[in-house]
């Protein structure tokens, strides 16, 4: 899998390649990371990226021509595989753990990031999709595209053992039960007694009620649909 990231600050990208799954995943030739500075197709020696809005208004807005020429420049990367392109931005649909296993099979993923008070909305047309990390505004897009890029990428084939992600909160539908590890008693807290029963019967049990139970406590909003 390719992913492209069109960024004006691709250096903030440094810590997430040095990231375990995602190291692991490059050196195995699974996973291409490729950073795209929209600087870089801004032209002139003034790299002219923003500009004030139509219509007035606060703040400044990435401009429509450098965007649409990094974006060609990152299809370029795959030019027998249609990329498919999302805008990260806070008017988008949320983001899903469906929406991680589905971008996930695609060849070719660009991720857009904006900055400022946003991108010039032209750019929208030559997306598949908008999307956002949740109901509150960054100051740029850099966060919600390695929100992207770690779902995704832990979910991709040589990763992590298959058990460990099959098992976790959202994958049907409800969030995952406590979970413990040694000592069995530690500042007077124990270990919930069926866990060392060795009784994997009673212990599958308690786990799914416990799962039902914090997801109605904590997401009701999953519970009911
Ligand atoms: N003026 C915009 C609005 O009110 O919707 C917010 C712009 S925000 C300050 C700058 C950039 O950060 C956006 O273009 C987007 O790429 C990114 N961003 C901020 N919050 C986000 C979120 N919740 N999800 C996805 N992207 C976000």
């Amino acid at each position: 899998m390719t992913i492209s990231v069109l960024t004006i600050f691709p250096e903030l990208f440094d810590g997430i390649r040095k990231a375990p799954i995602i190291r692991r995943l490059q050196e195995a030739g699974t996973l291409t990371l490729q950073l795209v500075d929209i600087k870089d197709f801004a032209g002139g020696s003034f790299r002219h990226i923003d500009d004030s809005p139509y219509g007035g208004g606060a703040g400044m807005i990435l401009r429509f021509p450098p965007l649409l020429a990094a974006l060609e420049h990152a299809k370029g990367m795959t030019p027998e595989i249609p990329a498919h392109t999302v805008i990260l931005t806070p008017a988008g649909h949320p983001f899903r753990q469906a929406d991680a296993h589905r971008l996930g099979q695609e060849e070719h993923l660009i991720l857009i990031c904006g900055h400022y008070e946003g991108m010039d909305a032209r750019i929208n047309e030559y997306a598949q999709e908008q999307i956002s990390i949740g109901d509150y505004v960054l100051s740029g897009g850099e966060v919600p595209a390695m929100v992207l890029i770690d779902s995704i990428t832990r979910l991709a084939e040589g990763a992590l053992r298959k058990e460990s992600t099959e098992d976790e909160s959202f994958e049907n539908g409800l969030l995952e039960y406590p979970q413990y590890t040694r000592p069995a008693v530690y500042d007077g807290k124990a270990v919930p007694e069926v866990l060392l029963s060795g009784n994997h019967e009673a212990i599958r049990r308690w786990r799914e009620e416990q799962s039902r139970e914090l997801t109605q406590k904590n997401r009701p909003d999953l519970w009911k649909s």
